[in-house]
């Protein structure tokens, strides 16, 4: 059987398409931003993203007497950052806090419960439903991702809670309280990092992506950069992990002044949310090339055949100033409006690139529970978790193709392909129709969910480490 499949081709569909034209070419160079700007625009309101409501929620931190930073119990290896600031903030204005994961009563006069992925949503209302049985009265605020955009999920359920949506300038401008690090149970190497974000918010407005929600430009355009940066590392931590969702999509002098602040201070660094490839330039790769970098610290994102063209000069252009191999690494974003020879061609441009690609299934951010996974139109539920699950092993797709793989049952009876499979790995076709989440996606122009969170919890959860230090990562 052989595939109709092309590269020219994806690209024809996705500028035809209605989507396409609206959001797969966000970003690149001569795309008007006008309707994509007034469609984000309209998405905020329509969710009621009120920045300036905050300012009031901000108000009632600073004015507590003693607040409890309540974490449900997600799994997760970095900071939790939300909280870690809340408690720099708080303690700077003469309030007492205490960090816990199960909810005990201490005398406290506020509770700050964070929240994370949509699908853990059953933890954060564990969490709300204990302080309500044990404390009832006491006042409640919830903030974090699945707060900010799905704030009625949890208002419905306990009306009497207040959302704090999106990110406060003022918080921000905290730094983590690195005096009770040992509080937050970091295990090596993550208690050895300072966490920052120097900007927030990201120019682009990819439709599988929640940052330009939350994070929005700046009235003239830009984005915000945190005035206090430089503050928030630590001179005795020689790692640092930059956040911020588009780095290289800032004015050089930034980027310039957080990569040889690292220099000067010796840092090795991981930029988490990764460059955007589009924005990689000889000046900036020459000063990467003189950077140390985390593990993998140098990332980037392979998510859209638009980009076929400009991702791989870019990686050549970072080798070329002496970035490592071994330190590039690529979310590459399958499961979405792609086809699976569309998504297999990003993936073994990374391979040949001599860089790691790391498979990010999409996942709705609206989605509710972690069962069902949800399985885009072009692929079927077990070609997905199958293809998942081979991209994550370099020691397989630095020696095979995944068909070659797929075929010979390497990896036995629980990663086996069927004909439904095979049929939709070639032309893209299922025999499913789309009830659920699905209809979710496709009635709504602008759908939910971040790849890079999805990756996250990966990486939190220690599982991309772990294949690390198992396998090779570069061929
Ligand atoms: S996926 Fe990346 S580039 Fe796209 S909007 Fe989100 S942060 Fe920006």
């Amino acid at each position: 059987m052989s595939s109709a499949w092309s590269v020219k081709q994806i690209k024809q569909d996705h500028k035809d398409s209605k989507r396409g034209s609206i959001n797969f070419t966000a970003g690149i160079d001569g795309f008007d931003y006008a309707d994509t700007a007034d469609k984000a625009a309209k998405a905020i309101k329509a969710q009621g993203i009120d920045f300036e409501g905050n300012a009031e929620t901000i108000s009632r931190i600073r004015n507590a007497k003693k607040i409890v930073l309540l974490e449900p119990h997600f799994a997760r290896k970095y900071l939790p950052l939300g909280l870690a600031k809340i408690s720099t903030y708080a303690k700077r204005h003469g309030v007492k806090v205490e960090y816990q994961r199960d909810y005990n009563p201490v005398g406290e006069d506020l509770v700050c419960v964070t929240s994370l992925f949509t699908y853990d949503s059953e933890k954060v209302h564990d969490s709300i439903k204990a302080v309500n049985f044990l404390n009832r009265g006491v006042p409640v605020i919830v903030g974090g991702v699945y707060a900010s955009i799905m704030s009625k999920a949890i208002t419905d359920l306990f009306p009497h809670v207040t959302i704090f949506k999106g990110f406060s300038k003022e918080l921000d401008m905290s730094p983590p309280d690195y005096e009770a690090y040992e509080q937050w149970g970091m295990e090596d190497p993550w208690n050895k990092f300072s966490f920052i974000f120097t900007t927030r918010g990201c120019p682009h407005f990819c439709p599988y992506c929640v940052v330009w929600k939350i994070e929005p430009r700046e009235d003239g355009g830009g984005l915000w950069v945190n005035p206090e940066w430089k503050e928030h590392i630590l001179d005795e931590r020689p790692y640092m992990m930059v956040s911020d969702n588009n780095l290289s999509s800032l004015p050089m002098e930034h980027i310039e002044d957080v990569i040889t602040f690292a220099h000067k201070k010796d840092k090795r660094v991981v930029f988490d949310n990764g460059f955007d490839c589009k924005f990689i330039t000889d000046d900036l790769a020459d000063l990467l090339g003189k950077t140390k970098f985390g593990r993998t610290g140098m990332r980037l994102a392979f998510d859209r055949i638009e980009e076929d063209g400009i991702f791989q000069p870019a990686i050549e252009k970072l080798k070329k100033h002496g970035v490592p191999k071994s330190a590039i690494m690529s979310y590459v974003l399958f499961n979405f409006a792609d086809k699976p020879q569309e998504a297999n061609y990003r993936m073994t441009e990374c391979v040949k690139l001599g860089i790691r690609p790391y498979p990010t299934r999409y996942c709705p951010l609206n989605k509710l529970e972690r069962g069902n996974p949800y399985v885009g139109k072009h692929w079927t539920k077990n070609l997905a978790r199958v293809y998942r699950v081979f991209w994550l092993m370099a020691g397989w797709f630095n020696k095979m193709t995944f068909e070659d793989w797929a075929r010979k049952e390497i990896g036995g009876k629980q990663y086996k392909l069927f004909d439904d499979d095979w049929d939709c790995w070639y032309t893209g076709a299922t025999k499913r129709s789309f009830r659920g989440h699905r209809k979710v996606v496709e009635d709504d122009a602008l759908p939910v969910a971040d790849p890079l969170i999805a990756v996250k919890e990966d990486i939190n959860a220690g599982n991309l480490e772990s294949f690390f230090a198992e396998e090779s990562i570069t061929p």
